[in-house]
């Protein structure tokens, strides 16, 4: 070890690097030398240091001692910091760590950025609803934008998890239920993130997160055990890891759950086989928050030593504030438990991250406060914001077409402890963003609506007993045109540690739409919720429903251009509504049983059914409608037969047919008749949005290719098996055209 006191690393380079590349290989290499010449200076310390996080706001160690973190960045024990806010306290620390320790190795700084920075975008689930990946993507660069220019350089997003189960409250957090559609937002949000050069001041290194299987937490409850098999986890749950990876992502966070018994912080099969050699992930991993020490609790270490082995040896890079490895690594070396290779292998991918975010370069390229502050809530972003907000909403009912509303309507009964509320329109995971600038739908409809009287009325709190405002609400809407009543939950009740086992509108809110309905005028629900509900009631006794997720800064001018047919809704559900939760989980890529159910006239009762609830969603997959109509032509298939080898190309010609424009999302599917592993009924392979005029009808072609029709075999290979298929196209999972070719032996 270099003992001598060494020039800063940071001044050595700066003087000596001109521009830092992130992705070719000339760039690497010449990173890769001054990566091995820093690893050659660096003292074991030093080294543990790079793969240590902590936190600004809870600098606190495990056992509730305060961690003086500023003496361990002089020291050079620390790696990067989450959670410290503000251009000014950021460059304190980074000063810290440049100019006061040994090496002067920059820290990174890392924020969970996940739907937005200041100005906020919709909640992730919403998003993907859009169905739309330029709009994703753009969200994501925005928020990269805005949140570099506030110093920081790491986001813990995207997160990618599949989740079937709404009970659990990070089904917000993510894209859905399906592993297809998940991984292209998955590619999106990524490519946002870190744009095309990481090393520009303007991007952030994205976190994959949470490797693997989160999503699948039994019985919806957080932070639960996972038992999965081994196909569900690659059918299901892998792709759109491997869809981020491809598409470059940084970093990945290990889940706080273990899958089959191993907690995923110390799989070393999952993390380190798999990710690595299987996926080809080349960036580091971080742990969740204190998830290293976790796996005490999890009774898969007996100690934070046996924690900290295992958790490296497993291939587990940086611990996030858990303090286990700033404690124990050094003492694990000096037992030989671990090697001076193992740990500089961890080192490396960090510093190797550092570079290629561009931290060697200018570590202070982020800090530029008077350009950073016109950057954020530019009109340009808000603008982008209420864009993609109005493509996520859903209308998931609209008898009569009471929707659009006519905006020479004379009087609106706005009701509903959602309608004048600004902060709960955040959403969870709102990172800087903060409720002022939060249009409300209040502010949205008279914006749209100015000449119309609005009686606004609270009706009830949203998770409460309290029925005394019902009276008031009900006056209000007697003397109203429509009732719009803006229904749902409050911010806070879905995202981490927020699973619900009741699905139903919280407190007397439905109650309150009891009470409205009564009033016998037409009545809109603006629904607000950070996943799917049980809403049977609602759907069957209110006309009109919008399903608006939490649609950030500009929900309420999106919601009011829904509402007044500014813009046509084209949303489409990313995971399936439940009649009851005792369907969950219910998603519509299931595999065929021996005895089905064959739908409400099938009177069997030895069949795979409930005695009490229908099988079927309250609404499915991909289901959302728009206020014109679009009719699908039957499935042209360009060939009945192809060989395994050969593509396939799958027609249908859609025409509205309605009164006004409107964009429509075509989903393909297919189903794999017989195989020697029995296959979902369906699944999601492709989709493509068209806007028509009405009276306009075209042509959409899929390409279907071999890569399309692959499953896992029994020996859990990918193949393409000869046999029947059968391709659907359509407007949802459920409504669709289908058509059949056989697959035959080369
Ligand atoms: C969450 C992560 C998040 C991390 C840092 C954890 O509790 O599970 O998703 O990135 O905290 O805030």
């Amino acid at each position: 070890m270099l003992k001598k006191k060494a020039i800063p690393f940071i001044l050595f380079f700066t003087a000596t690097l001109t521009l830092l590349g992130s992705g070719t290989n000339m760039e690497n290499n010449k990173n890769s030398s001054k990566i091995e010449s820093l690893l050659h200076q660096m003292t074991l310390e030093e080294k543990v240091g790079q793969l240590v996080q902590y936190s600004g706001t809870e600098p606190t160690g495990p056992t509730g001692e305060t961690i003086n973190v500023v003496e361990k960045i002089k020291k050079g024990k620390v790696g990067s910091l989450l959670n410290v806010i503000g251009i000014k306290k950021i460059r304190k620390m980074q000063n810290i760590a440049v100019k006061q320790s040994r090496l002067g190795i920059p820290l990174i700084f890392a924020l969970d950025i996940i739907h937005g920075y200041k100005t906020i975008f919709p909640v992730p689930l919403a998003m993907a609803s859009s169905w739309d990946m330029d709009a994703i993507e753009k969200a994501s660069r925005i928020a990269a934008i805005e949140a570099t220019a506030s110093g920081i350089q790491w986001t813990f997003a995207p997160m990618v998890d599949i989740a079937r189960d709404p009970r659990w409250g990070r089904i917000v957090e993510g894209a859905g239920s399906d592993p297809f559609l998940g991984a292209a937002v998955a590619k999106a949000q990524v490519k946002g993130f870190q744009g095309k050069n990481l090393a520009h001041a303007k991007t952030v290194l994205a976190c994959a997160k949470h490797y693997i299987g989160y999503g699948a937490s039994m019985a919806g409850r957080d932070y639960n055990n996972v038992d999965m098999s081994n196909r569900t986890l690659w059918e299901i749950y892998m792709p759109p890891f491997q869809a981020a990876i491809d598409a470059g992502v940084g970093t990945i966070m290990s889940s706080f759950n273990d899958i089959n018994g191993i907690p995923m912080t110390g799989n070393k099969e999952l993390l380190n086989i798999v990710l690595r050699n299987k996926l080809g992930f080349k960036g580091f991993v971080v742990s969740d928050w204190n998830s290293v020490a976790e796996m005490i609790s999890h009774g898969y270490a007996e100690n934070r030593y046996q924690a900290a082995e295992r958790a490296l040896d497993a291939g587990l890079d940086m611990d996030m504030v858990s303090d286990v490895y700033s404690q124990e690594l050094a003492k694990l070396f000096k037992n030989k438990q671990i090697t001076m290779e193992q740990i500089d292998n961890s080192v490396r991918k960090v510093l190797q991250a550092k570079f290629d975010v561009g931290l060697f370069a200018d570590p202070f390229m982020y800090f530029n406060e008077k350009e950073g502050k016109p950057l954020v809530l530019k009109k340009k972003h808000r603008d982008a914001s209420r864009d993609v907000a109005k493509k996520s909403i859903v209308l998931l009912k609209n008898d009569k077409n009471l929707l659009p509303l006519d905006k020479s309507i004379k009087t609106i009964a706005l009701i509903g402890p959602l309608a004048n509320n600004k902060k709960d329109l955040l959403g969870p995971w709102h990172a800087q963003g903060n409720s002022k600038p939060v249009v409300t739908i209040m502010q949205g409809i008279k914006k749209a609506v100015p000449n119309t009287k609005i009686l606004y009325s609270k009706g009830c709190e949203i998770n409460t007993a309290n029925t005394d405002l019902f009276k008031e609400a009900v006056e209000a809407a007697k003397k109203a045109d429509v009732i719009i009543a803006a229904v749902g939950e409050a911010k806070d009740m879905s995202a981490e540690a927020h699973s619900r086992a009741d699905l139903d509108l919280p407190g007397v809110q439905k109650q309150l739409l009891k009470e409205l309905k009564k009033t016998g005028k037409p009545i809109v629900v603006v629904l607000m919720n950070g996943r799917p509900l049980t809403i049977n009631w609602t759907k069957n006794n209110i006309p009109a429903i919008l399903e608006t997720w939490f649609l950030g800064t500009e929900a309420g001018n999106a919601i009011a251009d829904v509402l007044f047919g500014d813009y046509n809704p084209s949303g489409k559900l990313t995971v399936s509504f439940p009649h009851a939760v005792g369907q969950i989980p219910i998603f519509y890529n299931h595999r065929r049983v021996g005895r089905p159910h064959l739908g409400p006239d099938d009177e069997n009762q030895f069949v795979s059914k409930y005695i009490d609830i229908p099988n079927d969603p309250l609404f499915p997959f991909g289901y959302g409608l728009s206020y014109t109509t679009f009719e699908y032509s039957d499935v042209n298939l360009s060939k009945k037969i192809i060989t395994t080898e050969e593509t396939i190309t799958a027609t249908v010609s859609i025409t509205n047919t309605g009164k006004i424009k409107g964009k429509e999302t075509a989903q393909l599917y297919i189903h794999d008749l017989y195989a020697s592993v029995t296959q979902p009924i369906k699944k999601l392979i492709g989709f493509k949005q068209i806007i028509l005029n009405p009276g306009e009808t075209e042509k959409v072609s899929f390409n279907i290719k071999p890569s399309d029709l692959e499953m896992y075999n029994q020996a859990m290979e990918k193949v393409v098996e000869p046999g029947k298929f059968e391709v659907y196209i359509g407007t949802n999972s459920e409504d669709v055209k289908t058509a059949g070719f056989t697959v035959s032996e080369n």
